[in-house]
């Protein structure tokens, strides 16, 4: 089966370990190494980077993420009947993996990894937006990580790398192309996984740009976005209307027609409306 590592094949784990995949933690496993290992590579450069995986399950993305080089995997699992599993490969790559017990959205590992920083996960498909826009607003940019290789429902991963016109272009579209570079790098079949989940799945990597693209306040622009995009049927004067009653000669000054939609407007527009709306 797997020609990765001489660790059991991942079918004989999830049995030894008894892992047997619960809905309520969004657990569809890849078992598959070499595809694991594939994605791992989609990673870039893992052996002078330190990686953050969350949620590894029985460990196969772990597996790929250490075969393919990385210098150290911290991989954050909620599950706690996973542990076995991931001692036993800790076991076989001596000093490479750490393992926490703990809920990603509870816990703070920045300080435990050392630069270069690349995060590599199979995301639980209920915490992996709420994951993504955390690792994209923290306070100061550039952020801890280098770089994203994340797996989403597809419909997610073209809402994240969607462009304007595209029917998926919308507030994350926005917060993503602002600071970041983002492409779909691969499109898996529910079969890749087991169990099959209803949707198709791909993988998204996003590279961290130095700084913004555009300058803005992320506070204010990510208001002005929100308020555009929470009626974006509606013309951007009477959509923005609750940002203040002079919107309409914003708009002017920056060239953004007030009877155009939020969905025609690119990430250069809004930033210069949130320079122009900020005191
Ligand atoms: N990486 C494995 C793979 O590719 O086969 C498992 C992926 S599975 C889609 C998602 C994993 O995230 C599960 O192992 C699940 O237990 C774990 N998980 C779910 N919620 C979590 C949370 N809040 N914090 C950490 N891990 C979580």
């Amino acid at each position: 089966m797997s020609q990765i590592d001489d660790l059991p094949p991942l079918r004989q784990v999830i049995e030894t370990f008894g892992i047997a995949a619960k809905k309520s933690l969004g657990q569809n496993f890849l078992l598959d190494l070499n595809l694991t290992a594939k994605i791992a590579r989609m990673a870039g450069d893992l052996k002078g980077s330190d990686i953050l995986e969350i949620g590894p399950g029985p460990g196969g993305l772990t597996r790929g993420l250490l075969a393919e080089g990385a210098r150290r995997v911290l991989a954050v699992e909620k599950d706690e009947r996973c542990m076995g599993a991931l001692a036993q490969i800790a076991a076989a790559y001596p000093g490479r993996l750490e393992v926490l017990n703990a809920d990603a959205l509870e816990v703070d590992v920045a300080g435990r990894l050392e630069a270069p920083i690349r995060i590599a996960a199979n995301l639980p498909y209920n915490i992996g937006t709420e994951l993504l826009v955390r690792w994209l607003s923290p306070t100061v940019w550039p952020p801890f990580w280098d770089s994203l290789t994340l797996m989403f429902q597809r419909e997610v991963a073209q809402r994240i790398v969607a462009m304007p016109g595209d029917k998926a272009y919308g507030r994350l579209a926005l917060l993503v192309h602002w600071r970041t570079d983002a492409r779909i790098v691969m499109d898996l079949p529910p079969e890749a996984f087991s169990p099959p989940p209803k949707v198709s799945s791909a993988v998204v990597h996003l590279t961290a740009l130095p700084a913004p693209r555009y300058p803005a306040n992320a506070a204010v622009l990510n208001r002005v976005v929100a308020t555009a995009f929470n009626q974006r049927r509606k013309m951007l004067r009477s959509a923005l209307k609750p940002l203040g009653a002079d919107i309409e000669d914003h708009l002017n000054a920056v060239g953004i027609p007030p009877t155009a939609r939020a969905e025609e407007i690119g990430l250069a527009q809004f930033c210069a409306l949130t320079r122009s709306l900020t005191p």
